[in-house]
């Protein structure tokens, strides 16, 4: 599937048991996108886009990315 931060090739990896969407992308690495977080993050210019994935790498100390409503909200 398309990266929805970058629009390149990216992998889906979400698993079954978990809530929103898992993604592997060459540029990006590794992230979670949150459900209700997906439709804004479309919506935001490529800009937005990067800014919402840098602020979800550095809220996230332990484990994987989440891009979540807040990262999706204006700064
Ligand atoms: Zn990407």
């Amino acid at each position: 599937m398309q990266c929805p931060v970058c629009s390149a090739e990216a992998q889906n990896r979400t698993p079954a048991t978990l809530p929103g969407i898992v993604l592997a992308c060459g540029s990006c690495g590794e992230y979670r996108i949150a459900g209700a977080a997906y439709e804004h993050l479309a919506k935001l210019s490529s800009d937005r886009r990067a800014l919402a994935l840098d602020h979800a790498k550095r809220a996230s100390k332990h484990g994987l990315p989440m891009i979540d409503l807040a990262a999706v909200s204006p700064l």
